[in-house]
């Protein structure tokens, strides 16, 4: 069954059906930036063209599968289609070109691009609200050299994720990590690798501080500022517009504010005048790196301050950083019995855990057999489609940072194994331990965990 279970919900004018008379889901496509009355125009012509349920179909299951990108690709030989589910793509059977290419002048038409246009790069944004929920969706088209890419971001109007809880943090690093975000005369220094998840942790971690006790304000640069989090006062600079980040920043501390978020330090005149702040004034600070582990963003907040290198170290009293894993499906998850072996290799001490889990996941289809070749039904997970898993969750590494710690990154001169081995004969836990410690907690599998570990 191609369209859900959900019956979609009648419109005035009927739910629309194709040739064959079967129902297409109804997901309307309101583009952004376009009149209501040429839009009604546009919506009209594309439901006549003959790849509408194609496109409709498209976008309709990336949903329904939780896809939050959907990416297409146009050669000589088809079009093929890919979800990405949880942070894995998965391939779509391969449509031929004239199919893929009416789904393809469909979206075209609709978002008031021009569908004979195949190289040049255009993009546009639309809402629909699909499965009771509203979101904003994102279409670009563009030439490569096998032919064009199309590239569908999928994004809930709102966010989803609103508590550390929700991001997967476990319970005692949330009071260790709230200290510190509430802390005073301190830096917090937020990071992730790229494309894992900082903005979102940025957000959450800023919406769950006692904002609502102290004056939090953030100074950043308009073009890559990110939506308002509320009860924290944003500032804004235009680079070669107006005031410059410095005289914004000054004019920001006028108002005598208790924390200031800068996602960047911006310049060295304004690292220096942020550790002033807090050693004189005791002001607090939060800002962010991408780096790939705590470790490293001390190196690259260092090395991109030189010159106040040690007295940001100085004040620096914690650093987050975070690596994205899909979560088991706790609908179908297997617990087994490690073996003594097993848990001495993860480094657990006997007796401490019982079980571990794994996905369940069912043959492919074509081993769906008996011995004698017969078809054999295998019930397959209603929540995660035989996936095993479904959504995902951060697993963190918080470096607390004290004397001791400071002396060693002193010492270190830029040497990010020192700090490593330092910090790992405190007993801290890295991401390996980490991870292990959500397998024990049934949250995640090994293989995940071996997975993110291997990862650059
Ligand atoms: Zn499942």
């Amino acid at each position: 069954m191609i369209f859900g279970k959900k019956k979609p919900k009648p419109t005035t004018d009927g739910p629309a059906l194709n040739a064959e008379g079967v129902e297409i889901p109804t997901l309307e496509i309101k583009t952004l930036g376009i009149p209501k009355d040429e839009l009604q125009g546009l919506s009209i012509a594309a439901r006549q063209l003959p790849g509408y349920p194609i496109a409709i179909v498209l976008l309709a299951n990336a949903i329904t599968s939780r896809a939050d990108r959907i990416l297409v690709d146009y050669s000589a030989q088809g079009a093929v289609a890919r979800y990405r589910i949880d942070g894995n793509w998965e391939t779509l059977p391969p449509m031929d070109r004239p199919t893929g290419d009416a789904a393809l002048v469909v979206l075209k038409k609709v978002l008031g691009l021009n569908p004979a246009e195949r190289k040049v790069k255009q993009e546009a944004k639309f809402a629909t609200n699909f499965k009771d929920t509203d979101w904003v969706i994102s279409f670009m088209s563009a030439g490569v050299q096998t032919g064009e890419r199309v590239l569908v971001q999928i994004d809930t109007k709102k966010p989803t994720l609103k508590t550390l809880n929700d991001l997967g943090m476990r319970e005692a690093m949330q009071v260790t990590f709230k200290e510190l975000m509430n802390g005073h005369k301190g830096i917090v220094l937020i990071s992730a690798p790229a494309g894992q998840g900082l903005p979102t942790t940025w957000r959450v971690g800023l919406e769950n501080t006692d904002k609502y006790v102290r004056d939090f304000v953030s100074l950043e640069n308009k073009a890559e500022a990110e939506a308002e989090i509320i009860n924290v006062t944003q500032n804004l600079y235009e680079p070669g517009v107006g005031d410059g980040p410095d005289t914004v920043f000054e004019k920001m501390l006028l108002k005598q504010p208790d924390v200031l978020v800068l996602p960047s330090l911006i310049s060295s005149y304004i690292a220096e005048r942020t550790i002033d702040q807090i050693t004189k004034n005791d002001k607090h600070a939060v800002t962010r790196m991408v780096a790939t582990d705590s470790v490293d963003a001390i190196i690259k907040l260092i090395s991109t301050y030189r010159t106040e290198a040690k007295d940001i170290v100085k004040v620096l009293s914690g650093v987050l950083n975070q690596r994205l894993i899909r979560r088991l499906c706790d609908k179908c998850k297997q617990p087994f019995q490690p073996t003594p072996q097993l848990l001495q290799k993860l480094g657990i001490p006997a007796g401490r855990v019982q079980k571990l889990f794994q996905p369940t996941i069912p043959p492919p289809p074509e081993q769906r057999v008996d011995a004698k070749g017969n078809p054999i039904e295998i019930e397959i997970c209603k929540k995660c489609n035989g996936r095993g898993y479904h959504g995902r969750m951060a697993i963190f590494e918080l470096l607390i940072i004290d004397d001791p710690m400071r002396q060693t990154i002193f010492k270190s001169s830029g040497n990010p194994d020192a700090i490593r081995q330092f910090a790992k004969q405190r007993g801290h836990l890295g991401f390996q331990e980490e991870g292990i410690l959500a397998c024990a907690l049934g949250e995640t599998s090994l293989q995940e965990v071996q997975k993110m570990m291997a990862a650059k």
